[in-house]
């Protein structure tokens, strides 16, 4: 189950809203709100650098793929610098 960050800000908003205005008897609550607001930011901070990492990670895959090349004898991959298919032993240019 993942809930998102953003539906932790607004129960955590809705929470100590609602507890600040029904009085010291409810003061407990107001901070668990505002317990739960922080939590829902760090887990905004959280997905923002997970999301931004993964995306550096997929370009770097993307980059990586570019230098290789399939052998058109055995469909080996190949480094796109080598002149001989390292499975087959063929010529690849
Ligand atoms: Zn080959």
């Amino acid at each position: 189950m993942k809930i998102p960050a953003l539906v932790w800000l607004m129960l955590g908003i809705v929470l100590s809203a609602s507890s600040y205005y029904l009085g010291d008897d409810f003061v407990l609550f107001f901070y668990a709100g505002l317990i739960i607001i922080a939590l829902g930011v760090f887990k905004l901070i959280l997905e923002y650098v997970f999301s931004s990492k993964e995306t550096s990670i997929e370009k770097k895959a993307v980059q990586e793929k570019e230098h290789y090349d399939k052998c058109r004898h055995c469909n080996n991959v190949v480094r796109r610098i080598d002149y001989y298919c390292s499975m087959c032993g063929k010529q690849l240019r």
